[in-house]
């Protein structure tokens, strides 16, 4: 059976592209553009043989359908062939039962998807390798494509880059100077990479990109770009095949440029369409208070959008003041019954560092989705007998600055009520004896 996909226009002008050409806005009305699938096509299996047939290709080592992205191909880029396909086997991360922090907060059945347990550290290589392996096959077809391209706050450029080294294309990426953690920033340098780091913030780094990109002989993978959505919006299929195809009541996620929880919405309406689900979750999006233009929009009801100067935040992943993907998160929230909550410094250091205490290791990001989470459980939104899936985003070990300010306690505006310091002692048997009894009679 052969599936099909195109690039469709957002706004419904009827403008279609194929995924191979290098387009990334409608070019009929201005609009975002996102894959498209041919649903009816893919109604030849059945609900049921869709979920047997995702759940026997789980970790199978049959290249390549053991990766969380292309075990579920011919919903996410069936045109690909699978020599072009360039994957780590991203994808089946961990969901985490937040047994402790659950019971602290009053709802025992809390999940931490753990999307940063991936090859470069975040859920960004859920959509690299769709970008990258679409390139691979352009470029196997003699398009005249010399380098892929994005503006970064650190995760995609990292993810770019090591996929980009995997499949032997350069890559070019724009990161804001001084706004990415250490590992971020070493990571597309040590994967050779050409690193730009700009005098300027993330949204100042997507304004040059872009304009960089008007060449199209080098293409834009940033999340404007629809294939990333289409390897992200697999993270909803594995949420619910974690619980054995059944949906959760919420999930909570961070939110930045406004693309995974648009391509979260987008996996689970794809789910409902083709009958594997019956109902959708609720979506929080959370977002840092000190670069909060959807929240400020959601207070409007999102009646107006006006993008905001982000400040600087801990959450630099998401120091995003003009989201791309605005359009596509307003439709997904209310798709699904959706709100906006915020966290400030002070909120998201110490509900990671909380977290921590319970067995994560949770970056800054998911520090924002887990204040939040407190905030809703605190004020009734969620009820104790619901199901809640938190999106991690990252791994802790890319934010180890973040982590030993915290202990330090050197981070600006954190009151910090979880710290953990060393205890220096001198090398005297008697001296730790008392420090470790002293300690355990606490
Ligand atoms: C990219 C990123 C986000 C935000 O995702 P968007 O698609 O930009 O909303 C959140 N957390 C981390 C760690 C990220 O790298
Ligand atoms: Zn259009």
């Amino acid at each position: 059976m052969a599936y099909n996909s195109w690039l469709g226009c957002v706004r419904g002008c009827g403008t279609r592209h194929s995924i191979f050409d290098v387009v990334y806005q409608c070019e009929t009305c201005g609009g975002l553009l996102d894959v498209q699938h041919d649903t009816e096509a893919l109604k030849d299996r059945s609900a049921s043989a869709w979920m047997q047939l995702f759940d026997r290709r789980t970790r199978t080592t049959q290249w390549p359908y053991g990766s969380g992205v292309w075990g579920k191909k011919e919903w996410v880029c069936p045109e690909v062939s699978d020599e072009n396909i360039v994957s780590m086997y991203e994808g089946h991360t961990n969901c985490f039962w937040a047994e402790r922090f659950g019971r602290e907060l009053g709802v025992e059945d809390l999940w931490v998807k753990l999307c940063g347990n991936s090859h470069t550290g975040s859920f960004k290589d859920l959509g690299m390798t769709v970008l990258i392996s679409v390139v691979k096959q352009m470029m196997s077809d003699g398009k005249p494509i010399r380098a892929v391209a994005c503006a970064s706050t650190g995760d995609t450029s990292a993810a770019l880059a090591a996929y980009a080294a995997a499949a032997g294309i350069p890559a070019v990426v724009l990161l804001p100077k001084g706004k990415v953690s250490t590992a971020q920033l070493i990571q597309p340098i040590a994967n050779g990479a050409l690193v730009l780091a700009l005098d300027t913030d993330f949204d100042g780094c997507m304004r040059i990109v872009q304009r960089i990109a008007q060449d199209k002989s080098v293409y834009l993978a940033n999340s404007m770009n629809a294939l990333r959505m289409e390897g992200q919006k697999t993270v909803a299929l594995e949420i619910v095949q974690q619980f054995d195809w059944q949906v959760p009541d919420w999930i909570v996620i961070p939110v930045g440029n406004l693309g995974n929880v648009s391509a979260l919405g987008k996996g689970f309406l794809m789910m409902k369409q083709l009958g594997l689900i019956e109902k959708l979750p609720r979506i929080a999006c959370a977002q840092a208070a000190r670069a909060n233009p959807l929240y400020l929009s959601y207070q409007t009801g999102f009646r107006e959008f006006i993008p905001v100067q982000a400040q600087k935040t801990l959450a630099s992943a998401i120091q995003i003041g003009n989201p791309v993907s605005y359009e596509r998160a307003v439709k997904t929230l209310s798709a699904f019954d959706g709100l906006v909550e915020q966290a400030t410094e002070d909120e998201l250091a110490n509900a990671a560092a909380r977290a921590d205490r319970t067995g994560m290791y949770a970056c800054p990001h998911t520090g924002v989705a887990l204040a939040v989470l407190i905030k809703l459980v605190e004020r009734g939104e969620i009820k104790a007998d619901d199901r809640v899936v938190v999106i991690s985003t990252a791994h802790g070990l890319k934010f180890t600055d973040f982590k030993v300010g915290y202990h330090d306690a050197t981070l600006n505006d954190v009151i910090t009520r979880y710290r953990n310091p060393p205890l220096e002692l001198p090398a005297d048997y008697d001296a730790v004896q008392r420090a470790i009894d002293g300690a355990l009679a606490r």
